[in-house]
């Protein structure tokens, strides 16, 4: 299984909820707002991580495609 990992950053509000929970795949830019270390996600742990930050962003910036 492969999934696609996209971050809204014209939504996303910064505080880092993402980053602090899984910076393997998150971290806040200079800017404030998050960015994904990686987009292409095959490891079955990513995205069991990705998913639950979907349900947990409270902007809804995070995104997660099958791909
Ligand atoms: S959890 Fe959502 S709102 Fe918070 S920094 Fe990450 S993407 Fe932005």
């Amino acid at each position: 299984m492969t999934a696609k990992l996209t971050i809204d950053r014209t939504v996303c509000g910064g505080g880092g909820l993402c980053a602090i929970t899984y910076p393997k795949l998150f971290r806040l830019a200079d800017d404030g707002h998050a960015v994904a270390l990686a987009t292409e996600l095959d490891d079955t742990d990513d995205i069991a991580a990705v998913e639950d930050l979907v349900a947990c962003c409270p902007t809804e910036a995070i995104t997660l495609t099958s791909g």
